[in-house]
């Protein structure tokens, strides 16, 4: 028997597979990982195929030496995934592969955990007589009653009861009354213990998405996308439909945009479906991830839950993915392979028989179009469960405040509503649009803005430990005492950091009490978990914060929502700037009345008459798709058209630029004339908006492309070019999810 194998180096030469002989006695299945000789290197490796007859000389070939595992770590039908997307990715198979797989195990860098484990051989009905038998040694009557449930016990533990369980533990052994060995343990990450709640009964909406969804578990179906307006109950269909999957055999995945921004759901998941639930996150140490991993693929966890790369879980016999929040753009991956993980989930869906779904109370202009187009099958859940109203909204102009007199961060109707929700001992968050407006350094004499000295972009401030610090690379400095340009000691943080704003309210509300959520205070492993705990148990009346504060989370008790900056990520130079600040306002506004008490929010803006925000204000989704795909097809952006640029990096500007500019001509000598006025709607060579990142210098080709038939064809090449040898490191990306 012989294995074609794809041995797990990731390069273009290597991208092939290798044939090797399979040693009487293995049993190899396609999927199983193998180590191979490869060179005079022993390498690690997939095995793809096997067959009966090599293809060359028999004497050549060499022998696989062992398998890694004694199962296929690569399902059959993932193993197709990872076909199609190198085909989509243009990456080798290999790093197609290794999606599958946790990364740790590559390389064995983690072992599976064993644990000395004993137990009884002795049948139920037998138990009290043997343990009459034993009237000479205590120790052993104790032991056999310990054992007497038949089960495996670690062996530390029955130490833990009994001094020198050694010895009679051996005795019984001995005797073939017990049994000793090493047993696999699965490290368990810690989530806290979750008590279920009884299951609510459906709203006449959450049961009439659940007939829509419940006949895709048994027969293909389009894909669905549910757009359910904050606080319409989502998460119980999920559960539901999830539920009745497994009822049937079937598995089932979930995504959400970041796990620890989801804690909720998971309570929610865990309390219904306790072990048979595994969650795949990036704060899991190596060892957990593996093990929880090995739960899926062992079919002991048959639901998972996990941000963009849990879309590769093995589950076998899949019912269901869902994919919570689908516009947001953590299910772009941003390194290489690059993949679209809703992209994926439907494609998996299909190939498995499974149901798509997508979600999301503001979806992306993309999804909902493919509804419009037949593609997909629309669900609406229009109310919020139970006829809780959705908020009221108000919109502040911080123009006319600031005309008024106004200097502060908070304009007058914000800090009258914050007044009366503290004083009524009620809960208010606090959002700020920390990426879009950063408390920047600036000098108030010369206008001079500090900026990291390896990044174009500028240093944010933080008051804890009076530092400056770049958020692209991470460098730390010193605040300075005078302007590094003017020497004048008028140097300042300038706009709101969140920091910033915590000390404000502090000396507003002292008592209050508030908690803060960014980047900062969120490091540690469980200090997500933590900080909304502690807002739910009503230790605190304000939560402010970050975007991560804007999703997901459910307080019944907040009864007030200020958006402090929310809509300057309008400012960016980017076309979705409008789909984003919309999704993120109606995000952030859904977290307010979502308990008995009806919610009020206020916006402050710099922009009250963009469509965006006035949409957001009136939460009417509709009314800003219909904005926002009119300005699309009049501008000429997807998904009317396709953005593809070439980044190009390089110690220096000129090298960069140059690469770009070579680049854009030999595109225009290929494809010009006619042929590219048809396909490319235009191409431009140039520094990319932010020049310099970790001191590289970066270009870009920038090009909108035409939806035509030939625009696959037209990637391809594309793809070819980007691989070629250049001065500047050279990376394809086709509709990034930024063009910084
Ligand atoms: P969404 O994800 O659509 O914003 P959630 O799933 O977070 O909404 O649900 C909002 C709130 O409504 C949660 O507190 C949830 O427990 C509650 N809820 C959901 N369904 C029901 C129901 N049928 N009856 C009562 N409460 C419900
Ligand atoms: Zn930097
Ligand atoms: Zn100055």
């Amino acid at each position: 028997m012989y294995a074609e194998i794809i041995v797990d180096i990731a390069a273009e030469q290597v991208d092939r597979v290798f044939t090797y002989r399979v040693p009487e006695g293995m049993t190899l299945l396609p999927g199983t990982r193998v180590a191979v000789p490869f060179g005079k290197r022993e390498k690690e490796g997939f095995v793809i195929r096997l067959k009966e007859t090599p293809d060359y000389d028999e004497a050549k070939i060499k022998p696989v030496l062992s398998a890694l595992e004694e199962y296929p770590a690569v399902l059959p039908q993932l193993m197709e995934l990872a076909f199609e997307i190198r085909e989509k990715a243009h990456c080798p198979l290999c790093e197609a592969l290794r999606l599958m797989l946790p990364a740790e195990m590559r390389g064995g860098r983690v072992k599976v955990k064993t644990e000395e484990c004993a137990r009884l051989l002795i049948g139920a009905d037998r138990i009290d007589e043997a343990i009459a038998a034993q009237s000479r040694s205590a120790k052993r009557r104790l032991l056999i009653t310990l054992l007497s449930d038949g089960e495996w016990h670690p062996v530390e533990e029955l130490r833990g009861m009994i001094r020198d369980v050694r010895e009679p533990l051996r005795w019984l052994a001995e005797r073939d009354m017990a049994q000793i060995t090493q047993r696999e343990i699965l490290r368990s990450p810690y989530y806290g213990i979750v008590d279920a709640p009884p299951d609510p009964e459906l709203t006449e909406e959450q049961k009439e998405a659940l007939e829509e969804l419940l006949p895709a578990l048994t027969r293909s179906a389009k894909p669905f996308l549910i757009h359910g307006v904050t606080g319409s109950g989502k998460t119980e269909v999920y559960i539901r439909l999830v539920r009745r999957a497994l009822e049937m055999g079937k598995g089932a995945i979930i995504l959400v945009p970041e796990i620890v921004l989801t804690p909720q759901m998971i309570n929610w998941f865990r309390s219904r479906f306790g072990d048979t639930l595994a969650v795949l996150h990036s704060r899991l140490s190596p060892g957990e991830r593996f093990d929880e991993w090995r739960r899926i693929r062992l079919g002991r966890a048959r639901i998972v839950i996990g941000a963009r790369s849990a879309v590769f879980a093995p589950v076998e016999n899949l019912g269901v993915v869902i994919v919570d929040e689908e516009h947001e753009q953590t299910y772009l991956s941003d390194r290489f392979p690059r993949y679209d993980a809703r992209d994926v989930a439907i494609s998996r869906a299909k190939r498995e028989g499974a149901a798509a779904v997508l979600a999301s109370a503001t979806p992306s202009i993309y999804s909902y179009a493919m509804c419009r187009r037949g593609d997909y099958t629309l669900i609406e859940m229009p109310r919020r469960v139970l006829d809780r109203p959705l908020p009221k909204v108000y919109v502040t102009d911080m123009r006319e405040e600031l005309r008024k007199g106004n200097r502060g961060m908070f304009s007058a109707l914000l800090k009258e509503k914050l007044d009366a929700c503290i004083s009524a001992g009620q809960q208010a968050m606090l959002f700020i649009n920390r990426r879009g407006y950063a408390s920047s350094v600036n000098c108030r004499r010369c206008g001079e803005t500090i900026k990291c000295s390896r990044c174009d972009v500028s240093m944010t401030y933080h008051s804890v430990d009076r530092t400056l610090r770049c958020h692209w690379c991470g460098e730390i400095r010193p605040m300075p005492k005078a302007c590094p340009a003017c020497q004048s000691p008028y140097i300042r943080p300038m706009g709101v950091g969140t920091q910033k704003v915590e000390e404000e309210l502090n000396r507003l509300y002292p008592g209050a009490g508030v908690i803060r959520m960014d980047m900062d205070t969120t490091a540690g492993k469980n200090a997500h978990f933590d900080l909304v705990n502690r807002f739910r148990a009503g230790q605190a009346q304000i939560l402010l914060g970050t975007q991560m504060i804007a999703k997901g989370l459910d307080f019944p008790q907040v009864t007030l929502v200020g958006a402090v900056m929310a809509d300057m990520t309008l400012n960016f130079p980017d076309y979705r700037s409008p789909e984003r600040t919309f999704q993120l306002l109606v995000q952030v506004a859904g977290r307010a009345g979502r308990g008995e008490k009806p919610g009020e929010v206020v916006i402050q803006t710099y922009k009250p008459e963009h469509y965006a925000v006035r949409a957001a204000a009136a939460q009417d989704y509709r009314a800003f798709f219909r904005e926002e795909f009119q300005r699309r097809r009049q501008d000429l952006y997807p998904p009317f058209t396709m953005l593809a640029r070439f980044l190009c990096e390089s110690k220096s500007m000129e090298t960069a630029k140059a690469t770009a500019e070579s680049i854009r001509d030999g595109i225009i000598r290929e494809f010009g004339g006619s042929a590219l006025e048809k396909r490319i709607l235009f191409i431009r060579a140039d520094e990319a908006p932010v020049t310099r990142i970790q001191d590289r210098a970066r270009a870009h080709v920038l090009m909108k492309l035409l939806n035509h038939p030939d625009t696959e064809r037209l990637l391809e090449r594309f793809q070819e070019m980007a691989g070629e040898e250049y001065p500047a490191h050279v990376v394809l990306e086709i509709n990034p999810a930024s063009l910084a």
